[in-house]
């Protein structure tokens, strides 16, 4: 998953994109995440990946959990295929952290 050398959340505070819960002071952390993934050049391949690995927990792309479950809804059947064309096969899940974490750059 080469696109996460690029990702601006590598040098952030991880708690603002894995928020304890939907409300209070945690959605103002997923409202900061989702500002800053606006912001990074590898939103598209790290959304595709992130629905297509089923990240069930996180702000990936500029969308939490529920975003990305109606996303996949709505790509059907076929979205692994159609959602990976931003990213090559090679970055597959499979090759997916077992911390949902980015890796950070330094
Ligand atoms: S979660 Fe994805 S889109 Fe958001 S900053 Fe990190 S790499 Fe970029």
């Amino acid at each position: 998953m080469e696109w996460m050398t690029s990702a601006l959340c590598a040098r952030e505070d991880p708690e603002l994109f894995f928020p304890v819960s939907a409300t209070g002071p945690a959605l103002r952390e997923e409202l900061a995440a989702k500002r800053i993934c606006l912001r990074c050049p590898v939103l598209r391949p790290c959304l595709a990946w992130a629905i297509d690995s089923g990240q069930a927990y996180g702000v990936w792309g500029g969308t939490n959990a529920e975003q990305r479950a109606v996303l996949r809804q709505k790509a059907g059947s076929s979205a692994p295929a159609r959602l990976s064309s931003a990213e090559p096969r090679s970055a597959a899940p499979s090759d997916a952290p077992t911390n949902p974490a980015p890796p950070r750059a330094d």
